[in-house]
This record gives C-alpha cells, sequence and structure tokens, in this order.
C-alpha cells in the first residue's frame, strides 16, 4: 500500500472494534483493484457518533462500514438513506454523496449473496430461522423478498418473533408464522433450511445451541449459523450429525464488505476475486 497525497480513507465505527476482520476485506480488495484506498477501525463512543459522522464528511473520508452498536443511532446523522436499510432501521454501510453520506444496508443482500455462493437458493423453500432479534428481523425480510415459501420464525421471547410476522404479514400476506422456540416438533416436514440468527453458540460460550434436541436437526437439510467465531459452532455439529449441510457466517461477513466496497469504488468485484479475500479472511484469524 502506498498511502500518497491521492490516498481515499475508508474505515468503520464501532466499539469495540479492536476484533474488526473489515481491515483485512477491503485493504486486499484496493490491493487486488488497484484504488488508492486505506481502510481504518474507528472507536467510537455511543455519545460521538454524530461528532464521528460529521467528522468524516469534513475530514472527506470516502466512506464508512458502521459496527455493533451504532447500526440504527447513525440513522438521524444521515443526509440519505437507501429503502432497504429504512426497512430494516440499520445501516452498515456510508457513502459520501453531496452534504453528507448516504445510508445503505449490506448485510442482508451480504448474507444472500453468501448463500448462493455455498449453493443455497431460498426461493420456494420452507426456511425456519432461530432467534426475533435485530438481525433475525432482517433476514426474515430479506426471506419474504426473496421468494421464500414460508418462513417459521422461533424465538425464546415469542412477542418479538410475533412482532416481525405480524409486520411481513400485513406486506405480503400469510407466509409467516411465529412459534416458541420449545415448539419446534410441531414443524411437520423434513427439508427445511434453517438460519441461526442469534449469538448463541459464540465465543467464548461455544458449546451451546438454541435447540439442542437432534430430533429437530433431523428436519432441516441445510443448516446456516450467521455466527462465525468459532468457524464450527454447535449448531453446525448438530446440523453435521443430523446429515445436513452447514455453513458458517464468515462468507456473510465478507460479501458485505464486497458489497460495501462495490458501493465506494462503483466497480464490480468477481467471486474469484472476493473468494481471494475470503482466504485473506482466513489467514488473518489463523485458520489457513
Ligand atoms: P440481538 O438483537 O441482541 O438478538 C439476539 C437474539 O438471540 C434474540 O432473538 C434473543 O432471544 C436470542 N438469544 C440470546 N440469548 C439466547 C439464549 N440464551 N437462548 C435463546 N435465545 C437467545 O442480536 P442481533 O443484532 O440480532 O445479532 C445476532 C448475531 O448476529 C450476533 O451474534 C452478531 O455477531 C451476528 N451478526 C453476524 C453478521 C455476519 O456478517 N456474519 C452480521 C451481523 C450480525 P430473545 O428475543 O428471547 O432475547
Amino acid at each position: 500500500m502506498n498511502i500518497d497525497g491521492k490516498t481515499r480513507t475508508l474505515g468503520v465505527i464501532g466499539n469495540p472494534i479492536e476484533h474488526t476482520v473489515s481491515p483485512v476485506i477491503h485493504n486486499n480488495l484496493a490491493n487486488i483493484t488497484g484504488d488508492n484506498f486505506c481502510y481504518l477501525p474507528f472507536k467510537v463512543e455511543e455519545s460521538n457518533v454524530k461528532a464521528a459522522i460529521e467528522g468524516a464528511y469534513a475530514l472527506g473520508i470516502l466512506g464508512l462500514n458502521v459496527t455493533v452498536p451504532h447500526k440504527s443511532a447513525v440513522i438521524p446523522y444521515l443526509k440519505d438513506i437507501d429503502p432497504l436499510a429504512k426497512r430494516i432501521g440499520a445501516v452498515n454501510t456510508l457513502v459520501s454523496c453531496d452534504g453528507g453520506y448516504k445510508g445503505y444496508n449490506t448485510d442482508m443482500p451480504g448474507l444472500l449473496r453468501a448463500m448462493r455462493s455455498d449453493g443455497i437458493e431460498v426461493k420456494d423453500k420452507e426456511v425456519i430461522v432461530l432467534g426475533a432479534g435485530g438481525v433475525a428481523r432482517a433476514v426474515a425480510i430479506l426471506l419474504s423478498d426473496s421468494g421464500a415459501k414460508h418462513i417459521y420464525i422461533l424465538n425464546r421471547t415469542i412477542s418479538k418473533a410475533k412482532a416481525i410476522a405480524d409486520e411481513i404479514i400485513k406486506d405480503k400476506g400469510e407466509i409467516v408464522t411465529a412459534m416458541e422456540l420449545s415448539d419446534y416438533s410441531k414443524l411437520s416436514g423434513n427439508d427445511y433450511i434453517c438460519i441461526q440468527a442469534t449469538n448463541v453458540g459464540m465465543y467464548p460460550n461455544t458449546d451451546c445451541a438454541v435447540i439442542d434436541d437432534n430430533a429437530f436437526y433431523d428436519k432441516i437439510t441445510k443448516g446456516y449459523d450467521i455466527v462465525y467465531n468459532p468457524l464450527e459452532t454447535k449448531f453446525m455439529k448438530l446440523c453435521k450429525e443430523a446429515s445436513a449441510e452447514s455453513f458458517h457466517g464468515l462468507k456473510m461477513l465478507l460479501y458485505q464488505g464486497i458489497i460495501a466496497y462495490e458501493y465506494w469504488s462503483g466497480k464490480s468485484i468477481s467471486d474469484d476475486d472476493a473468494l481471494k479475500v475470503y482466504a485473506k479472511m482466513l489467514e488473518s484469524m489463523g485458520k489457513t
């Protein structure tokens, strides 16, 4: 990387930020494409979100990623917001525009692109979503937009699952069912795609899964965990034991970054180049 007077700065704001893999994604992409970009992590306290965005714009920062806990907090300080990000209520990418930043959500298109790259197609499929937090809500919206046949949202707190289901039903009809986590035995059939969208099983609590019963995993043919630390979660192990294919969330992280980079650079990143960056991510995590 040759930093000179023409280098454009990119970065990520969040708190904490020390664990971020995003600099590996974007600095490698800049290397591959030859763009004169430099991507840095910025720790931003909750009380400084407005100042950080205004300051970034004043400094001419080309674009920012936004991570936990600022994905909703940034919205009031944007010049413009993409309709999908507005509907999801969370922004993870800021792109410099006239007078400020425009906010996008690339997490969900990233998940879809990751699933496609892993050969998973949700159209006309019955899909189980585990969880009803911010990510699960966005996943359920994405599934309803992508032609899933039926979506079952299973959550510990049923009221949160119902709120998401009601919101989607208003728009798309009766294609969603909200259920208690413990009601999985009521699901008939054995060809479900299951998306694990809770933080259960994430490091350091790696020996947990939201559902432990093997009978649940017998219903699943493909299990997708959005958690990527560890790269093999308990959920994935249980899927494998039931002969279901299982995937971790690192490719979702890769593709949310690829889509953000495409906004910033105006270039399309090929799958071959995406996979080169993926290898660098694994290397940075000591997983080669
Ligand atoms: P959130 O809003 O806090 O929601 C957490 C969800 O987990 C809720 O449904 C909660 O159930 C459930 N949960 C938590 N502890 C549980 C337990 N012990 N038993 C059963 N359910 C439990 O979190 P979020 O923002 O949706 O984020 C979820 C995960 O997505 C995080 O781990 C994050 O790292 C990951 N993520 C990954 C990517 C990627 O690129 N791969 C991108 C974004 C986020 P209740 O409603 O009952 O509390």
